[in-house]
């Protein structure tokens, strides 16, 4: 079951009208929360996210954070499975196409669940691949906007060459791959790009950081050129829906020895440990 509007209904039973501004616009913000055990990962900071996104295109958030507790929570109860993901997406609503905001229009809330598969133990024994691409969109990447043409035109070329995501650089600098956070390992210290109007500020991205610091797992924030990811010792991708990858293969090269390396087996040990542990927060 869905939740339109307000409302609980089968998928296909769910209809927005054409003149909604997302449709015609991509006039609109999304969050994607992971749901381990029926109870939602990381709440609280996927709220403060969707208020940021909200924030960026200057659109009111139409419920507080303790409605969409309560909603989000209908929502998990109405779906099956233990693990799950669920999709949120806000648009300025239903307007004449006009491009100024139009007045008095109540937004389009939709919210979805579907089941939340792991990485296959194979992908995390044997790594993942990546191609690289410049990073060709727009300058507010923290926004997580359902505008998502550029994101999915890169994951395309992936796909294409059966490779699981495209790494982005902007002006020779790491940002981020089309829908995940990315990071490198040097010398066994665990490098991350610094949060910026270039990249989306990951829930993940934040977790690992988190579990760096609190298991004394050196670590540095800074830029990062194109360069030294095509000689890091390791390269990490991370999404909620994803968790934490190995990219063992970068375009036709191995990454390091080509296999995961030894800092993503104790972070993804430690990810494991953290969901079952301290799941709320
Ligand atoms: N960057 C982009 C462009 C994304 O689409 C995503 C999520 O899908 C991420 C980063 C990772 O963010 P999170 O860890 O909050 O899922």
């Amino acid at each position: 079951m869905i939740y339109l509007n307000g409302k609980f209904m089968p998928i296909e039973e769910a209809f927005v009208p054409v003149l909604d501004r997302g449709f015609i616009f991509g006039d609109g913000v999304y969050e994607v929360i992971p749901v381990y055990s029926r109870q939602p990962f990381r709440l609280t900071a996927h709220l403060k996210r969707l208020q940021h996104s909200l924030d960026g295109i200057r659109l009111n958030n139409p419920f507080s954070n303790d409605v969409w507790k309560k909603i989000l929570e209908q929502v998990i109860i109405n779906n099956e499975g233990e693990d799950q993901y669920l999709y949120l997406h806000i648009t300025r609503g239903v307007a004449k196409r006009d491009h100024a905001f139009p007045e008095n229009v109540l937004p389009t809330i939709f919210i979805m669940s579907n089941p939340l598969l792991q990485p296959s133990q194979e992908l995390l024994k044997s790594g993942a691949s990546a191609i690289t691409a410049v990073d060709n969109r727009w300058i507010r990447c923290d926004v997580k906007a359902i505008s998502l043409l550029p994101n999915v035109l890169l994951r395309q070329l992936a796909v294409d060459v059966h490779a699981v995501e495209t790494i982005l650089f902007r002006n020779g600098f790491l940002t981020e791959g089309a829908a995940s956070n990315i990071f490198i390992v040097k010398e066994e210290i665990l490098l991350a790009p610094p949060k910026s109007n270039l990249m989306l500020p990951g829930i993940t991205y934040d977790v690992v950081l988190e579990l760096a610091e609190d298991n004394q797992i050196p670590y540095e924030i800074r830029e990062i050129t194109e360069t030294e990811v095509s000689i890091a010792d390791e390269i990490l991708l991370t999404s909620s829906t994803k968790e934490i990858m190995p990219i063992t293969l970068l375009g036709n090269k191995p990454v390091g020895d080509g296999k995961p390396g030894e800092l993503f087996k104790r972070l993804h040990a430690l990810y494991q440990e953290y969901k079952a542990t301290r799941m709320r927060e």
